[in-house]
C-alpha cells in the first residue's frame, strides 16, 4: 500500500500537519486517560474553521479514520486513532464574552478553565465540570454535569447556538431555529453529527459560591453516605452536593492521622445567597462532626479548580457510570463494601446529585435523557502504574464494584462516563426513543459514519 505523505498535502491549511518525526509528535499524541497509547498516522493541528474543513476533506480523500480531539479528556480515548488522523482542535481557543447579553461563544479547543477566568471576571459563569483542565467540546456536546446543574441545568441546557462542520464540509450555525432536530442532538448526542467549531453558552449571574468539602474517615462511611441521602432530599436548587469515597490527600487541611488513608466526602456547592447559604449548610459543619472541613465562601473558579489534583493527566483510568433513581439502605451498603476495596490511593467513587433545573427540562426536549435520575455514579479506578497485571487488578475492583451496584441503578449510563463498553450501553446511555431519533439525525447528516470515533449512534442497526 502507498504510504501516504502528509506534509505534501493541504495547501492553504493555516495549522500544521504533525507526523511521527515531528519532535511534538510524543506529547500531541497523548490524551489524558494514559492507558490510551495510539499512534495516528497524523495530528492535524486546526486554528480555523477552513482548517477543519481542509483537514477532514483530506482525511476523507484518503479514507483514513478521523478522530476529534478537544480537550482530550474522555476516558474512552475517543480523541485519538491508529494509523488515523486526530482533528485536533485544541488550538482554537478564542472566547469571547457579550455581558450585557449574558451570552459567550468559545471555541472548540477551550477548557473550563479558560472559559471561567474569560466570565468571571464579569460576575458570569455557565455549569461547568469538576476538573478545570476538561474540554469544553465533548464536555457539553455529552450533557455537562457540574455545581450550577441544579440552579441553572446542564451545560447543553445552556447552549443557545452553535457552529458545526458536518462530514461534506458544509458550515451550518444551528440553533432552535436552524437545524432544530441537529440543535436537539448536539445536546446530548455527542460528536456524532459534525464538528462543532463555535459553542454559544447563556451566562448566569455567579460570582462568589459557598464551596468545598468536609471530610470524614471512612470507617463512617455508611453514616456519611445516609447522611448526604438525608441532605439531598431536602436541598434547595442553589446546592449542589456530591459524595465521594476516596483517600484523603496529605494536605495541610486534613488531620496528620487521615492524611493517605480511606475517606469519605461531602463535596457541596450553594451558588445563592451566601448568607442563606450559610443557614442551610450550618448542619454540614456540625454533623460527625467532620474530620475536616474546607466549605466557605470562595470564587466560583476556585471550586471549579479545587479536586484537579485527584485527576492529574497521564494516569491509567478504567471507569464504570451508571444512574441511580434512589440510594436505598441496600446501594448504600454497596458502595460501602466496594469502595473499602479500592486498590490504589487515586481509585474514587462519585456519586453526583441531579435533579433540580436538570430534571424540570422535559426528557424529550434534548438528547439528554435521563433527567429523573437522582444520582450519576461514577466509580473510577485510576491508577499509577502501567501494565496489564495492575490493570487487571483495578478493572476487576471497578467491574466488581459496577455489578453489585447494578440492582439499584436504573440501567441508564452518563454518556460522558462511559468507556469502550460496546453498542448495548451506548443506548443504555439514551433509551430506545432517544437513540432512535438520534439515529434519524445520524442518518440525514452522516450517513456513511465518518465520525464515528465516539459514543456511536449508528445510522443503522
Ligand atoms: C478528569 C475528568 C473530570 C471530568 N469531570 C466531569 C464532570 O464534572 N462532569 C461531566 O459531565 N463530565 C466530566 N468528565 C467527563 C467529560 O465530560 C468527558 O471526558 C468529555 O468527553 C471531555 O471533553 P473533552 O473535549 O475534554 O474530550 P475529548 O476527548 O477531546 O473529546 C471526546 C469526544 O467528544 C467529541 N468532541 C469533542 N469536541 C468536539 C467538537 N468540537 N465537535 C464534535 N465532537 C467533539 C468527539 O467525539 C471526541 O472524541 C470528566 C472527565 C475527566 C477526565
Amino acid at each position: 500500500m502507498e504510504t501516504i505523505r502528509w506534509s505534501e498535502w493541504l495547501p492553504g491549511f493555516g495549522g500544521s500537519l504533525v507526523t511521527a518525526e515531528h519532535p511534538d509528535y510524543e506529547s500531541l499524541r497523548r490524551v489524558w486517560n494514559g492507558m490510551i497509547d495510539r499512534r495516528p498516522a497524523v495530528i492535524a493541528r486546526c486554528r480555523s474553521v477552513p482548517d477543519v474543513q481542509a483537514a477532514l476533506a483530506l482525511a476523507r480523500k484518503e479514507k483514513v479514520v478521523v478522530a476529534i480531539r478537544g480537550g482530550a479528556h474522555n476516558v474512552a480515548g475517543n480523541a485519538t486513532v491508529d494509523g488515523g488522523m486526530v482533528l485536533d482542535l485544541s488550538p482554537m481557543k478564542a472566547i469571547t464574552v457579550d455581558a450585557a447579553r449574558r451570552r459567550a461563544s468559545a471555541g472548540p479547543g477551550v477548557t473550563w478553565a479558560e472559559l471561567d477566568s474569560a466570565t468571571h471576571p464579569h460576575g458570569l459563569a455557565v455549569t461547568g465540570g469538576l476538573i478545570s483542565s476538561t474540554g469544553i467540546g465533548g464536555f457539553t456536546l455529552g450533557g455537562g454535569i457540574g455545581w450550577l446543574m441544579r440552579k441553572h441545568g446542564l451545560t447543553a441546557d445552556n447552549l443557545v447556538s452553535a457552529e458545526l462542520v458536518t462530514a461534506e464540509g458544509r458550515v451550518l450555525q444551528v440553533d432552535e431555529g436552524q437545524h432544530p432536530d441537529l440543535f436537539w442532538a448536539l445536546r446530548g448526542g455527542g460528536g456524532n453529527f459534525g464538528i462543532v467549531t463555535r459553542f454559544d453558552y447563556q451566562l448566569h449571574p455567579v460570582q462568589r459560591v459557598l464551596g468545598g468539602l468536609t471530610l470524614y474517615p471512612a470507617s463512617r462511611a455508611g453514616v456519611i453516605l445516609r447522611y448526604f441521602r438525608e441532605l439531598t432530599e431536602h436541598a434547595p436548587d442553589e446546592l449542589t452536593l456530591l459524595f465521594a469515597a476516596n483517600t484523603a490527600p496529605p494536605a495541610p487541611f486534613v488531620p496528620e492521622p487521615l492524611r493517605l488513608k480511606p475517606a469519605v466526602a461531602i463535596v457541596a456547592c450553594w451558588s445563592g445567597d451566601l448568607a442563606e447559604g450559610e443557614r442551610v449548610l450550618k448542619p454540614l459543619h456540625a454533623f460527625g462532626p467532620p474530620a475536616a472541613d474546607v466549605v466557605g465562601p470562595m470564587p466560583y473558579p476556585a471550586l471549579q479548580s479545587m479536586l484537579d489534583g485527584g485527576a492529574p493527566p497521564g494516569l491509567q483510568n478504567y471507569w464504570k457510570g451508571a444512574y441511580l433513581g434512589a440510594l436505598s439502605d441496600a446501594a448504600i451498603d454497596t458502595v460501602v463494601e466496594h469502595a473499602a476495596r479500592m486498590r490504589s490511593p487515586m481509585c474514587q467513587v462519585h456519586l453526583h446529585q441531579l435533579g433540580g433545573a436538570v430534571a424540570r427540562v422535559a426528557e424529550d426536549a434534548t438528547a439528554f435523557a435521563h433527567r429523573k435520575a437522582a444520582f450519576a455514579m461514577n466509580i473510577i479506578g485510576m491508577w499509577p502504574e502501567p501494565g496489564l497485571a495492575a490493570a487487571a487488578t483495578h478493572t476487576a475492583w471497578a467491574r466488581e464494584f459496577f455489578e453489585a451496584m447494578t440492582p439499584h441503578t436504573t440501567g441508564g449510563v452518563y454518556v460522558n462516563f462511559l468507556g469502550d463498553e460496546g453498542p448495548d450501553r451506548v443506548k443504555a446511555a439514551y433509551g430506545p426513543r432517544t437513540y432512535a431519533r438520534l439515529q434519524e439525525v445520524k442518518r440525514s447528516l452522516d450517513p456513511d459514519n465518518v465520525f464515528r470515533l465516539n459514543q456511536n449512534i449508528r445510522p443503522r442497526d
